[in-house]
């Protein structure tokens, strides 16, 4: 028999409790109020607070907040450090070169050092006070229809066993209905992922492409040179990836005798023994970052994928009922390694497109759709023009790369080939028969559990809670693949990229192999479901509030 569900309009629903998401709901409060309407909009996030699943760089570009709000700092805008002063660095395995001329979008003038996770909340508590219906703890698990027209989301239902039984606190999910849908579900969006598949966003588009970031926040010393030092924000790239694996590292100064860091992966690479979290302890334990860290502890840890495509992975904006913003629409600028002020703009564009629509009556794609000219004709456009190219100069191997990326810079990001191809990050492992791409990477030992974690202290820092009795969010539709083919081609690479030991493979005495999942561990960084070389991993979302608890990364 078909649940009884509770059915609640609004006039405009943002899933997704990022700062697009949060900048859009402002917004809107905003422009209503001067138009002197009253409207209606809930904002649902699937962590159990907002911000807990809130995790970057992060350094902010204020350009999008100051046209938000002006006041920001009057209104106790959570800032770690004011100013960046930057250096940057090529890593040998234990030396050093300070790159002496840095290209004018590295550098970070003006910026602010935040944590995602803290500034979010804080955005939560302003778009309430401007009465906007925010309610954590709550997961959108279904687009809901009129034809092709969304018309809002289903919640999950929560308090369903392991089996698919109602537990005796079952609550079935809640339709929430809308006007105007807008998904902000940062990278790899489940619900985008069902939009895709039956409205063809992503369709002549190129395909959508992620890298994947371990981060911490350490507190160091006060004695430490790095706390009286005047650089606050320092870039690596080189060791532990070497230059034909994109990546690098990063550390922040943070108030407080805190740093963040963090280390990046892009995960087009190839060798299926690589593991981003033991390159992350790689880069920690070089001599740079180790001198810097050294006498500290660890406070926090996450992971957390970011979109890397850029300009030409971004999907159609605008559909019959529904916006995409932020990291979900793939605007995160990778050449300058922001996405906060593009999302807060997305969201903002996306908030006056819906006023407008809201004055006319008229929610249709092509009235929404004057959205992807706003964007268009902003600033975001502007810079991930610029940058179109540029995660793909940074994929190609070796010195090249510094060519490619010359010509780029040179010709405002048009460089030799335009638009350089994308592939997709599930189809770039090489087998681990092909010896050269399967080298094993050192493995680093003498983790003291309190500044060198193995991954399950790191989950522990996280925060990472689920309840234990629901179905499982991980969804692979053939275990059989994992230790036939995925085993004896790539060794289970799931065991390795995800950060949170979440896969386990199993063998008997008599070599039977099996895949264990420990879904509980989950930190909802979305790599299984993008790296797995057969496609084989669906993410769905577990019951609202469940996944990590950051509040300072
Ligand atoms: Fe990330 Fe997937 Fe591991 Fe969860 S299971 S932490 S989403 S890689």
């Amino acid at each position: 028999m078909e649940e009884t569900r509770e059915a609640l309009e609004f006039d405009v629903l943002f899933v997704g409790g990022g700062p697009a998401n949060l900048a859009g709901a402002i917004h809107l409060m905003n422009l209503a109020q001067q138009a002197g309407k009253e409207i209606e909009v809930c904002l649902i996030e699937k962590a159990e607070s907002i911000g807990s699943h809130s995790l970057s760089g992060a350094i902010m570009d204020p350009v999008a907040l100051k046209e938000l709000m002006p006041d920001y700092l009057d209104k106790g805008c959570p800032i770690e450090t004011a100013e960046c002063r930057d250096e940057f660095y090529y890593l040998t395995p234990t030396g050093k070169l300070k790159v002496p001329y840095t290209p004018g979008y590295m550098h970070n003038d003006g910026c602010h050092i935040i944590s995602l996770s803290k500034y979010c909340a804080w955005l939560g508590e302003q778009a309430e006070a401007l009465g906007v219906m925010v309610f954590p703890g709550f997961a959108g698990t279904e687009i809901l229809y009129d034809g092709d027209r969304v018309i809002g989301i289903r919640t999950g239902d929560k308090g369903v066993d392991k089996d698919g039984n109602k537990r005796p606190n079952f609550e079935p999910g809640v339709d929430l209905m809308a006007k105007v849908t807008v998904f902000g579900e940062g990278p790899k969006g489940s619900l985008l992922r069902e939009l895709g598949k039956k409205l063809g966003i992503f369709d002549g588009k190129m395909p959508q492409v992620f890298e994947t970031a371990v981060k911490e926040v350490i507190e160091i010393p006060e004695s430490s040179p790095f706390v009286a030092s005047k650089t606050t924000v320092l870039h690596s790239f080189g060791y532990p990836l070497g230059l034909n694996t994109k990546g690098g590292g990063f550390l922040y100064k943070m108030k407080d005798n805190r740093v963040a860091l963090g280390f990046v992966v892009g995960l087009e690479y190839e060798n299926p023994l690589l593991e981003p979290y033991q390159a992350f302890l790689n880069f920690k334990k070089h001599p740079l970052i180790a001198g810097i860290i050294a006498g500290g502890k660890v406070l926090q840890q996450g992971a957390k994928t970011l979109p890397a495509g850029g300009y030409y992975s971004m999907p159609r904006l605008a559909v019959d009922g529904a916006l995409i913003v932020g990291d979900s629409a793939s605007m995160l600028n990778i050449q300058r390694l922001k996405g906060v002020h593009t999302a807060t703009k997305s969201g903002m564009l996306g908030a006056e497109t819906i006023m407008a629509a809201l004055e006319s009556d008229d929610y249709s794609a092509e009235t929404l759709g004057s959205y992807q000219q706003k964007i268009d004709d902003s600033w975001i456009k502007k810079e991930l023009f610029a940058a179109r190219n540029f995660g793909q100069a940074l994929s190609q191997k070796g010195f090249g790369k510094f060519i490619t990326i010359g010509a780029q810079y040179l010709t405002g990001g048009r460089g030799l080939t335009d638009p350089m191809p994308i592939e997709e990050d599930s189809a770039s492992l090489k087998k681990v028969s092909d010896a050269a791409a399967a080298e094993v990477p050192a493995e680093v030992q003498n983790l003291d559990g309190k500044l060198y974690l193995d991954k399950l202290t790191g989950l522990y820092l996280s925060g990472t809670t689920h309840e234990e009795n629901q179905p499982c969010h991980l969804v692979i539709p053939d275990t059989n693949l994992c230790v036939t083919d995925c085993y004896e081609n790539y060794r289970c690479p799931c065991t390795l990229f995800c950060p949170a030991q979440v896969y386990e493979l199993e063998e008997e005495s008599d070599g039977t192999k099996r895949i264990k999942l420990n879904p509980s561990n989950c930190l909802h960084c979305k790599t299984c479901e993008i790296k797995d070389p057969y496609k084989n991993i669906v993410w769905t979302c577990p019951e609202g509030g469940g996944g990590p608890k950051y509040s300072i990364v």
